[in-house]
């Protein structure tokens, strides 16, 4: 089966083909995307949905062009129908609209965050694994369990990238925070004591951003110490979620995805600890792990493939800003 998807929760709009016939990683015959961004970092709704309507008819040709596939072969329209931005996920959705009403295709909405876990999945090559999502705003461990993707830990108040770029705002060392952080770790020679806050299977980065600013402030400490004792604290935290959720639901894979997963310390942690409980660690590749619409148009097609109520008519669909992971249920995961 030929799918297109469409990316468009937020700032960056996709437009990918993939074929179904081909097995693996092999089956994204094209991945176009675009990214919005200000000169300050954040994103105004609005304006990201008008750059979306711009470019998405020039990222749908081009996703043709390099898959060298005809608009008329697509079988199957999915798009990314939640969670996001409303203004931007509305010009996805229309965008799949015009499209399947023009080609008299089917049409599937698709979760966005659920998208991220099956093509991790793909990647890995992992069949039932633990999630730890570790990106800006989310710090969340997930896995599947009697029809849905639960999470069964988060974080109570940010998530563990905004944390260290809070951190790095506060030492003044730019954003991303992540990498610096990381180059001034590897510097760093004493572990200072932060707070370490985790509450059953949640974790809590709060009190040990406001320690931090507090030691920084002082200016009785040395930032590399700082920037070491940071990692080490925080890494150590979610890993010690992740092993507690491997070993209550007896699994052995743990696939991190979110930016603050390309850290080296971090990676370094979890293969220690998959290690001594013979589990395997995944970290699947950066094409994927970024928003993209491939992942779309994959969830989209085995969604279809388990079953054809997953997809909607052109007059239902809809967008739903605030769907949150567990909030569907998942009938094509065995
Ligand atoms: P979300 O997807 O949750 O809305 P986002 O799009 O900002 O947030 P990502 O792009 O997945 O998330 O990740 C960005 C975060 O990853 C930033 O907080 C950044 O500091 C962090 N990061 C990037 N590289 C590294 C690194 N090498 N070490 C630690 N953190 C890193």
């Amino acid at each position: 089966m030929i799918v297109l998807g469409i990316e468009s929760t937020a700032h960056t709009y996709g437009c990918s083909i993939i074929d179904t016939s081909k097995k693996k990683l092999a089956c994204i015959l094209s991945n176009i995307k675009q990214t919005y961004t200000t000169d300050k970092g954040g994103i105004i709704p609005i304006d990201a949905a008008n750059y979306h309507k711009e470019i998405k008819n020039k990222l749908l040709e081009q996703a043709l062009q390099e898959a060298n596939v005809k608009i008329q072969d697509i079988e199957l329209i999915a798009y990314s129908q939640a969670p996001g931005l409303a203004p931007c996920l509305k010009i996805g959705m229309e965008h799949a609209k015009e499209l399947a009403t023009k080609y008299k295709v089917p049409l599937i909405g698709v979760n966005h965050c659920i998208a991220h876990l099956e093509i991790g999945k793909l990647s890995c090559e992992s069949k039932d694994p633990v999630f730890l999502f570790i990106s800006g705003a989310n710090t969340q461990v997930i896995s599947y369990a009697a029809g849905k993707y639960r999470i069964f830990g988060e974080t109570l108040d940010m998530g563990l990238g905004n944390f260290i770029d809070s951190f790095a705002r506060i030492a003044k060392i730019g954003f991303p925070g992540g990498p610096k952080i990381s180059e001034l770790a590897e510097k760093g020679k004493h572990l200072i004591e932060l707070p370490y806050s985790v509450k059953g299977m949640d974790v809590a980065f709060s009190g040990m951003l406001t320690n931090l600013k507090q030691k920084y402030e002082s200016g009785k400490y040395n930032l590399n110490d700082l920037a070491y004792s940071l990692q080490e604290h925080a890494y150590a935290m979610v890993i010690e979620v992740s092993e507690r959720a491997l070993a209550h639901l007896k699994k052995n894979e743990l696939i991190a995805i979110g930016g603050v997963a390309s850290n080296n310390r971090f990676r370094e942690m979890a293969e220690i600890m998959c290690k001594e409980r013979n589990a395997k660690f995944y970290v699947p590749g950066k094409d994927v792990v970024v928003d993209n619409a491939a992942m779309i148009a994959y969830t989209g097609a085995i969604m279809y493939k388990a079953d054809k109520k997953y997809g909607t008519s052109i007059k239902n669909a809809d967008f739903l800003p605030y769907q949150r992971t567990d909030d569907v249920n998942v009938r094509w995961v065995k």
